[in-house]
């Protein structure tokens, strides 16, 4: 149990047959497959919303009943353009469980970005934005991280393009592992309170999915749980889950 694995191949036999056993599993029993099959070449990121907490709280006790420390890496982006409540949701997640936060910051401080592409930017151009302060960032965690696999707590519940997530995407590189992938909204929420997890206090003021302040609003009655996100853009990801990041081409950073 969380040993260092060498990188298999991973044949269309293991993957239907792994994809099969896992299909009715837990999110507790799906964690525990992905430390065992990946051990310390696995990391978490996470971005501190109610999915990303019950994760850690079920990785947590994971390595809590082994009698270990949590020391999987946990990436964590910060744009600069995050609500302090988020922040603060990470400080007591770390305070709680002691686990390893690696944050990541963009290239280009906010006044550099706004001299070199104008203002405004997460307004006239949030996929650019995007580009500069969360996926190039994410890029070089994975760069200089090198796993395996990520463990990532995106849900099917939380959007249409979500809706058909699987449980491991095994088209990426690293592999992205989804425990909560068939969790209902109901069963995060209930999950978080019923343990006492620290958790964004914006979720009680109708942020249903929170991102950058520029960005995010609260959630109406009866709206899609992102629609508070980049609203009135058309724009519902920002990026950093439909990047393939060995092949990126990040000469647009460069420019
Ligand atoms: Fe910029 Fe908005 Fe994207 Fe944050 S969510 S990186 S502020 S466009």
């Amino acid at each position: 149990m969380i040993q260092m694995k060498q990188t298999k191949k991973y044949t269309r036999p293991y993957r239907l047959w792994t994809d099969y056993r896992l299909r009715h599993r837990s999110p507790r029993q799906i964690i525990r497959w992905a430390l065992d099959a990946f051990g310390e070449q696995l990391v978490m990121t996470s971005a501190f919303g109610m999915n990303g907490v019950a994760l850690i709280h079920m990785v947590y006790e994971e390595f809590r009943e082994h009698g270990l420390d949590m020391t999987i890496p946990i990436i964590f982006v910060d744009t600069g353009y995050l609500f302090p409540e988020t922040l603060e949701t990470k400080r007591r997640i770390e305070a709680a469980y002691g686990c390893r936060v690696v944050t990541y910051y963009p290239a280009l401080g906010k006044e550099e970005q706004a001299a070199r592409y104008g203002p405004d930017l997460p307004h006239r151009d949030p996929d650019l934005c995007c580009r500069l302060r969360k996926v190039e960032p994410m890029q070089r965690a994975i760069a200089e991280h090198r796993p395996v696999a990520i463990l990532n707590g995106r849900a099917c519940f939380q959007s249409s393009t979500r809706r058909t997530l699987p449980i491991i995407e095994w088209n990426y590189t690293p592999l992205r592992i989804h425990p909560l992938a068939h969790w209902s909204q109901e069963q995060v929420v209930d999950y978080v309170k019923s343990h006492h997890i620290p958790y964004n206090p914006l979720y009680d003021q109708g942020y249903l999915s929170i991102g950058c302040q520029p960005c995010t609003r609260p959630v109406k009655p009866g709206e899609p749980i992102r629609a508070g996100r980049w609203p009135g853009t058309g724009k519902s990801e920002c990026g950093i889950w439909t990047t393939e990041y060995p092949t990126a081409d990040w000469t647009v950073l460069r420019k």
